[in-house]
């Protein structure tokens, strides 16, 4: 087992790491930047790192400056965390050639999963169903509104190295095509500097059903159950949900089935998670797998009783993954709370959290970096907290998710607590019935 991990991450997740880690009797190092000097996550690791400046590409970015972290601290691993260089193979790369085991998937895994083009092409090959669409990049608008034509309106452009929902383009009819085009492609150039675009089939409002996997050095994967993300603004996730209202026995067996096929087709080690889109008469089609731990793993925590990151450090350091799949006992369900306001299209509210009181209780587990006189840095994610409650069923999960809310009191910024609030109180939420575009035409306002 390690010795000692160094975490290349910050919030939330590096302390999540460093519970995990202290459980384990493994020594842990934080590594911030001078925005983050005051995050718990500096406080509660064994040792701390000023790695630079608070722009990311400075300080969580830089693979240098964090390789010479683990230099100067004799750390023997690497936990990545989510974002940043969690899914970047060359920092894996670097890792394994300075003799630091990266906790996640080899390089190449990272690679083969990294261009969504490469992942369906492999899935395809492994017999996992994929959506439709271009099978490859599109080289210029003529040949995308011929293809769109044979595919079928309505048609998504998205990025082949897309991430966050960026670079991605809905198109209903020939004349919408060539600004859907444009905008894709520039989009994609300045969020991940590679503006190649392919096509799929837009699944008319669908459910993101993905399913959590684990696979250790010895060829063994499971699946640990699936994750219902259909609650999204943008292309990007707020509520999370296990098992998933519209999941039957048969469906699991079925979608487990070729998640697992799915992992098993690149060898995969490590926790993953393969992403579904499901169509109403309950179709699925492989969309992407996420080669490291997922913001919204506790959903999957709680509902089998687990610890995903420490499976994640057992399978790095070469043991057997424990146990058959694993399917669901209890409901759990996942807010995040954002430091947005959802009053003024979820625009980013930074500051100084003046008062900060977290709910509790049983069945409710907040995972959160922030407190009272915290103050929120402008320059990363603007999520600040997850509210994770746990109970027999879906009704009195939700009945617990709104008593956890009101507790939850976070004052001096704007927060998207109220939004989940009427979220919760939403009939066709309540009874489950929703789709990807679900918050397109809800009204989450406060009446002013
Ligand atoms: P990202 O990596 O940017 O998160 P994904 O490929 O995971 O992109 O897609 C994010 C979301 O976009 C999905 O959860 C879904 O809501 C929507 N989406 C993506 N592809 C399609 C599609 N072919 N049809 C309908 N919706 C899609």
């Amino acid at each position: 087992m390690f010795n000692k991990i160094l975490i290349a991450n910050r919030g939330e997740i590096a302390l999540r790491i460093i519970r995990t880690c202290r459980e384990m009797g493994i020594k842990t190092v934080a590594v911030y930047s001078t925005a983050d000097r005051d995050s718990l996550h500096v406080r509660f690791a064994d040792e701390a790192v000023c790695i630079g400046p608070p722009a990311s590409s400075e300080s969580y970015l830089s693979i240098q400056r964090i390789m010479a972290a683990v230099e100067i601290t004799n750390a023997d691993a690497v936990h990545p965390g989510y974002g940043f260089l969690a899914e970047n193979a060359d920092f894996a790369e670097v890792c394994a050639e300075y003799g630091i085991k990266f906790i996640g998937p080899t390089p190449e895994q990272i690679m083969k999963m990294g261009d969504k083009i490469t992942a369906k092409e492999t899935m395809i090959a492994a017999g996992v169903p994929v959506v439709p669409g271009s099978g490859g990049l599109l080289t210029d608008v003529e040949t995308g509104l011929k293809l769109a034509k044979e595919i079928g309106y309505p048609v998504i452009l998205k990025a082949t190295a897309g991430g966050g929902g960026k670079g991605m383009r809905v198109v209903w009819k020939d004349e919408e095509f060539e600004p859907a085009w444009n905008t894709a492609r520039m989009e994609a150039k300045a969020s991940f500097s590679n503006d190649g675009i392919y096509m799929e089939k837009y699944i008319e409002e669908p459910r993101h059903i993905e399913f959590q996997v684990a696979g250790d050095q010895y060829g063994r994967v499971v699946h640990l159950s699936e994750r219902d993300c259909s609650i999204q603004r943008r292309h990007q996730k707020l509520v999370e949900e296990c098992p998933s209202p519209f999941m039957t026995d048969e469906l699991r067996e079925a979608m487990g089935n070729a998640a697992v096929k799915a992992a098993e087709a690149i060898n995969y080690e490590g926790v993953g998670t393969i992403e579904f889109l499901v169509d109403k008469y309950r179709n699925f089609y492989f969309m992407e797998m996420n080669t490291r731990i997922q913001v919204e793993h506790p959903v999957t925590e709680e509902v089998i009783d687990f610890d995903l990151i420490k499976e994640q450090i057992k399978i790095a350091a070469g043991e057997p993954i424990t146990g058959p799949n694993r399917y669901p006992t209890m409901h759990a369900m996942e807010c995040r709370i954002n430091a947005e306001d959802p009053n003024h299209d979820f625009r980013p509210s930074p500051g100084r959290i003046t008062s900060f009181h977290s709910s509790k209780g049983h069945g409710v587990r907040v995972d959160t970096h922030v407190y009272a006189g915290y103050t929120i840095p402008p320059y990363y994610d603007s999520m600040i907290a997850k509210l994770i409650c746990r109970a027999r069923t879906r009704e009195e999960c939700i009945l617990k998710m709104e008593r956890a809310l009101d507790e939850f009191i976070i004052e001096g910024i704007k927060t998207t607590v109220p939004f989940h609030q009427k979220l919760m109180k939403d009939e066709n939420f309540r009874k489950g019935n929703f789709h990807t575009g679900f918050l397109n035409t809800f009204d989450f306002k406060d009446k002013e």
